[in-house]
């Protein structure tokens, strides 16, 4: 028996379907007719007969004639996306050079050179595409690229993108599930990025209904069933307002607009709720025919209508009339307390902010000319290229890092001479020192926000005005990596950490060279490689580093046995055992004091315990675990009576020497009244008075108190006493205590 592909019933006949082609070629037309200039008529015409002639004999999978593709993209490039006359004849070329006969240089030949670099592009884009999975990654710097070189392109790819996910039941269960994971992945962020809000939902909405078909039917078929209420409820929030406006005389329009089905279900799974437990199903969009002079003033003026009916919420405002987002767009959001006690957001926005919101890019440009608004999209545009120059990571990693420093939501803060800054939520003092110029990132220690001193994991929020303190003794460390979101920045700290490692590295190669000689070993890759494994390290830089730091002795090289000067393994040594005391490790006889960080101490291995983080002049002991040496604790350790009561005689006693140069993690929490300046006040004492390193701090306002959490370094416990002494002193604080937890 044969197996035949099954494909949609279509029976229409060769004059239908002229007729049908042509009727949706005259449709293309009537959408684009206001932007139409003399000899832009036959420019389309010749494209449309070119494409169509040269995909005459091929068919979509629906059975469809090809040549309906690229009249649907050209379709949605007019009316979704505003797109004029330059980017339909490219929609309608856009298979043509991959598929067809048609080259880059009849493109070229017949329509000049931009609309063939623009359908190179697109070439390009679908060349790379669809390879294969795992070669993503870099496919998508790929389209990067092109798209740096004319957005047009990523415009026209995203309306190509959205026909075939609208037109994606025809295809197989599996190119749908990689159609639409690619999707998620990469065209519905783009969208979003480009400012094309209906198309990134639409994306989102079509490629679920593939991925999470139950989900999908499950919470499309409760919206139509409590589509009702949802109408009688949204009627009774407008009706004050709408006699209000009407009455102030504005000429709007106020309606409610489902979220899409994607948004809910996010919101279903982020916060683990039901459907019913989704509060906000529905957003209220207020349209205001304004003048573009007076669109902002009448904004606000509609919002303190809205928020005289109900009251809002003050943590959910969003005010995008200021500081438009850098995909152009504006707009007012609040959320308030509708009828029955529930939170309803309501968006506010003139007609022509609408229209930016709904065609992004496009409507920018065209209401760009006249306005001095300094192109967000250059700046940005900018920034892709830098990362794309600069790049030599490899691609998954760009992907991540793209992904989360130009996809993201941003912020917006200055500098001090007044220059705008862009930057991704969730950024800190050190990346915005690290968008100046790298070399300010190293040597960053502090910043001043709003003229506050704030260290430099100090999260930034629009609108910060930011100086950067930077001192030449500054150097990077793996801390930093925790608390920057920009690409550049991550990978600026990681070149200087891998710099001074390798320096680092260089002192540890000459203490194996002259240990290994010592020995009667040669210095050769072999013995390397025999010590890097027996040490379980991953390379000889990383035991070359180890070495160097004192975390490895090579004590354990005279274990070691020679065959000629080549070092063969030892017999695995013996790991110690709780019922013998007697062990391998050479520990000091019990109730012997253990000195660390004296002299002697180099020859202990230990660490600091993490439930209590013990810092130099605590009282302390140490613990003898089986691997990894001593562990000390201090002896108010939550675990201490513990450890004493059923291991006495791994414990021992241990004292601290004097160090001045190694500081310790502790933390300090803080209580007091909120205060404006208090902040200030704290990190004045702390690093400007007593210069101590902060690594981190947190500070928590609720109801006229504070709560702050600040993770500091300090030498030993009296430095420590101290500090917490004169934090006591601070007028307006109530208790300081010291916390010990990781993660709190
Ligand atoms: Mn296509």
């Amino acid at each position: 028996m044969e197996i035949v592909e099954v494909i949609p019933q279509y029976n229409l006949t060769e004059d239908q379907e002229k007729k049908l082609i042509l009727r949706e070629y005259r449709s293309l037309l009537r959408s684009l007719k206001p932007k139409i200039k003399p000899g832009d008529k036959e420019l389309l015409r010749t494209a449309f007969e070119m494409s169509a002639e040269a995909h005459k004999t091929m068919r979509r999978k629906s059975g469809e004639p090809y040549i309906l593709h690229p009249l649907a993209v050209a379709r949605i490039c007019v009316e979704e996306i505003g797109l004029g006359v330059r980017s339909t004849i490219c929609s309608l070329l856009h298979d043509t050079v991959e598929d067809t006969d048609i080259t880059l240089e009849d493109v070229e030949r017949e329509f000049g050179n931009e609309i063939a670099r623009i359908v190179d592009g697109l070439t390009k884009i679908s060349n790379v595409i669809d390879v294969n999975a795992s070669q993503q990654a870099e496919n998508f710097k790929k389209i990067l690229l092109t798209l740096t070189d004319d957005p047009r392109v990523i415009l026209i790819k995203l309306a190509d993108r959205l026909h075939n996910m609208r037109t994606l039941d025809s295809m197989k269960r599996e190119k749908q599930l990689k159609i639409a994971s690619e999707t998620v992945y990469v065209y519905a962020p783009l969208a979003h990025r480009m400012g094309l809000y209906s198309i990134k939902t639409e994306l989102e909405d079509l490629a679920m209904k593939y991925l999470e078909p139950e989900a999908y039917r499950s919470i499309a078929q409760k919206l139509s069933e409590t589509k009702r209420e949802r109408s009688r409820y949204i009627n009774e929030f407008i009706k004050p307002l709408k006699e209000k406006l009407e009455k102030a005389g504005f000429d709007f329009e106020i309606y409610g607009r489902p979220k899409s089905i994607h948004s809910i279900w996010n919101k279903m799974q982020k916060k683990s709720v039901t459907f019913e437990e989704v509060y906000d199903l529905f957003a209220i969009r207020v349209l205001l025919n304004s003048t573009p002079e007076k669109e902002k003033e009448d904004c606000w003026k509609v919002y303190s209508m809205i928020t005289d009916e109900y009251i809002p919420s003050t943590e959910r405002m969003r005010d995008w009339l200021s500081n438009p987002k850098s995909n152009g767009y504006e707009a007012l959001h609040t959320t308030v307390m509708g009828p029955q006690g529930k939170w309803v957001e309501v968006q506010i926005r003139s007609n022509r902010m609408n229209e930016i919101a709904e065609k992004g890019l496009a409507a920018h440009w065209k209401y760009k000319e006249g306005t001095n608004d300094e192109s967000r999209f250059d700046k940005w545009f900018q920034q892709i290229r830098e990362a794309l120059n600069t790049e030599n990571n490899d691609s998954i990693d760009f992907l991540q890092d793209f992904k989360t420093s130009f996809l993201a939501e941003e912020i917006f803060v200055y500098t001090p001479k007044g220059d705008v800054k862009m930057l991704p939520v969730g950024s800190t003092a050190l990346d915005f020192a690290f968008s100046i110029h790298s070399a300010i990132g190293v040597q960053c220690i502090g910043a001043k926000v709003n003229h506050k001193l704030v260290p430099i994991s100090h999260k930034l929020r629009s609108g910060d005005q930011v100086e950067i303190i930077s001192s030449s003794k500054q150097k990077p460390n793996e801390g930093w990596l925790g608390f920057v979101v920009t690409a550049k920045a991550k990978n600026k700290i990681k070149d200087a950490l891998k710099e001074e490692k390798r320096k680092t590295a260089d002192e540890g190669k000459y203490i194996v060279q002259r240990k290994l000689e010592n020995f009667g070993a040669a210095y050769n890759q072999h013995n390397i490689d025999i010590l890097t494994s027996y040490y379980k390290l991953s390379s000889s830089l990383e035991l070359f580093y180890q070495v160097s730091i004192k975390n490895i002795d090579l004590k354990e090289l005279k274990e070691f046995h020679l065959l000629g000067d080549r070092l063969e393994m030892p017999k695995p040594a013996k790991p110690v055992v709780d019922n013998k005391p007697e062990t391998s490790i050479s520990l000091p006889k019990k109730d012997a004091e253990l000195i660390i960080f004296g002299e002697s101490s180099d020859k202990i291995v230990y660490t600091l315990a993490n439930c209590c983080k013990p810092i130099p002049g605590d009282d302390v002991f140490g613990f003898v675990t089986t691997g990894k040496g001593l562990t000390i604790h201090r002896t108010n350790c939550p675990n201490a009576a513990k450890l004493m009561a059923s291991f006495g005689h791994r414990v021992v006693k241990t004292k601290w020497a004097k160090n001045k140069e190694i500081s310790f993690l502790t933390g300090i929490r803080i209580v007091g009244m909120d205060d404006v300046g208090v902040v200030n006040k704290i990190t004045n004492l702390i690093s400007g008075e007593l210069r101590l390193n902060i690594n981190a701090i947190t500070i928590e306002a609720k109801e006229g108190l504070f709560e702050g959490n600040i993770k500091i370094y300090v030498h030993d416990k009296e430095e420590l006493d101290e500090l917490v002494l004169r934090l006591k002193q601070l007028k307006g604080i109530h208790t300081v205590d010291r916390f010990d937890a990781e993660n709190v």
